[in-house]
């Protein structure tokens, strides 16, 4: 590797020259310099001092089959000696596509059967915008084009993304955001539920507030609602089993789209290929992408249901949308190769059935009494740990998300990679993680907590 002929302290310093990153104030980085990760095998990533580290997420939710996976690195290998590059334009195809196509149709939910792809969630998000839009012209509605999204969501980072998205400090540097997308409530308990409130009356609460922006602007003015099964950067938060049903049922008897967003919760996080099937959803549109590839390539794919193709299919007329690397022949072969991989070792399965339920439990059993800890979730492989001052008043510490990052660093300092957002650690391992992994990870955060809360005495 040419980098080889750097140290990484070389390497820290051309970082903090040339390159700027995503999400990240470069006043700090410069004074802090970058952890560079130089090489990874199976659960773990290795760092610029040389530590071994536990990667709890998944590099950023995607290496689900863990790294070091030499048959990804086949795949690519023979692709790109055999074709490259070529585009799926113009009504040309390649192999890969075509091939990945069938499969996703095969474990996408019935009624769903094909995909435009694209090379990162944003991207397929701007699809999914745009082709619910489009829809609805070709069903003679032009004017039904409003969407409906939640605060705290997240759809990634470019125009349409963050637009779609609801996170207030994207937002605010977006100087004006794509038209016609309003934000209601999200459904998180542990903050929103009224004193007494039951989860399952908190989750029909919040699947009103969509009937509500439907009433407001009128149901022949709204095209689609959207949301992650789960929302993942916004703190994991698992939605009441009540409110799914119920945002379903409101959708339909409105004539609203249901545009899932499952980058983080596709392939398998869930205990089933999709949240869709673990939370019985039934959408229109399902955004994908990350675990497709296990982050061994940039690939997403936007899961189409036969209601919208068959009206773009039956209407006709040129869909004015793409991307060069619109089915990119080399992450198609990746992607195939990673699917294949997953099934091969019964990684849903596994954790449907052991992993994703061992989780639980452990977060339960050793994490949840902590004192610093004021609830513990999780679904499948994708984990919550509420920090908080006081367990029973649910008081945080100040300045908000001051103490997450406390408990963070000392994580990553006794080598496990977990990420705080505002106060919420959140978990999203490998699916590659067995028992054992699970319990080296409990320990090594139970042991974060602890030097957390002697240096939060301390303050
Ligand atoms: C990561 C993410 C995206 C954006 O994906 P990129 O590949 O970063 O563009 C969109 N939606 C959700 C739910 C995500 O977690």
């Amino acid at each position: 590797m040419t980098y080889q002929n750097y140290s990484l302290k070389q390497l820290q310093q051309i970082d903090a020259a040339h390159h700027l990153h995503p999400f990240t104030d470069h006043k700090e980085l410069r004074e802090a310099g970058s952890r560079i990760i130089s090489h990874a095998n199976g659960p773990f990533i290795y760092d610029s001092e040389g530590a071994e580290i536990l990667d709890g997420m998944a590099g950023l939710w995607c290496v689900n089959i863990g790294y070091g996976r030499d048959e990804l690195a086949e795949a690519a290998y023979a692709q790109m000696k055999e074709l490259p590059y070529y585009n799926s334009f113009f009504k040309c195809s390649t192999p890969t596509p075509v091939l990945l196509s069938k499969k996703l149709a095969e474990i996408a939910p019935k009624h769903v059967n094909q995909v435009f792809y694209g090379s990162s969630g944003s991207e397929a998000n701007d699809t999914a915008l745009r082709l619910v839009r489009h829809y609805w012209v070709l069903e003679g509605k032009p004017e039904k084009n409003r969407i409906i999204s939640r605060k705290m969501a997240y759809h990634g980072s470019t125009v349409a993304g963050t637009s779609l998205g609801g996170m207030d400090a994207m937002h605010k540097q977006l100087g004006g955001a794509v038209p016609n997308i309003v934000h209601v409530m999200m459904p998180y308990a542990y903050e929103l539920a009224l004193p007494g409130e039951s989860d399952h009356d908190f989750g029909l609460r919040a699947a009103k507030a969509v009937e509500d922006a439907i009433l407001e602007a009128g149901a022949d003015k709204v095209a689609a609602f959207i949301g992650e099964p789960v929302m993942g950067a916004g703190g994991v938060k698992i939605p009441p089993a009540s409110y799914w049903p119920e945002v379903q049922r409101i959708c339909r008897k409105y004539d609203v789209l249901l545009m899932l967003d499952e980058v983080i919760t596709g392939y398998g996080r869930t205990g089933e290929w999709f949240a869709a099937q673990t939370l019985g959803i039934e959408p229109d549109t399902i955004t994908t992408a990350k675990a497709l590839t296990s982050g061994y390539q940039p690939l997403s794919a936007l899961l189409v249901g036969d209601r919208i193709t068959s009206t773009l299919v039956e209407k006709g007329g040129e869909f004015n949308h793409g991307y060069t690397y619109s089915g990119h022949p080399v992450a198609c072969a990746v992607a195939l190769k990673n699917l294949e991989i997953i099934e091969k070792e019964g990684l849903v399965e596994r954790v449907r059935n052991d992993t994703g339920p061992y989780f639980a439990k452990a977060l339960q059993e050793r994490i949840a009494g902590h004192d610093l800890v004021g609830e513990v979730r999780s679904i499948g492989l994708m984990g919550a740990i509420e920090i908080v001052k006081d367990k029973a008043t649910k008081e945080r510490f100040l300045p908000s998300g001051s103490a997450a990052v406390i408990v963070r660093d000392h994580a990553i300092a006794n080598g496990m990679m977990l990420r705080a957002t505002g106060d919420t650690m959140i978990l999203s391992p490998p699916l590659i993680w067995t028992r054992d992994t699970i319990d080296m990870a409990c320990e090594r955060i139970a042991k974060a907590l602890d030097l957390a809360k002697a240096d939060l005495r301390k303050r």
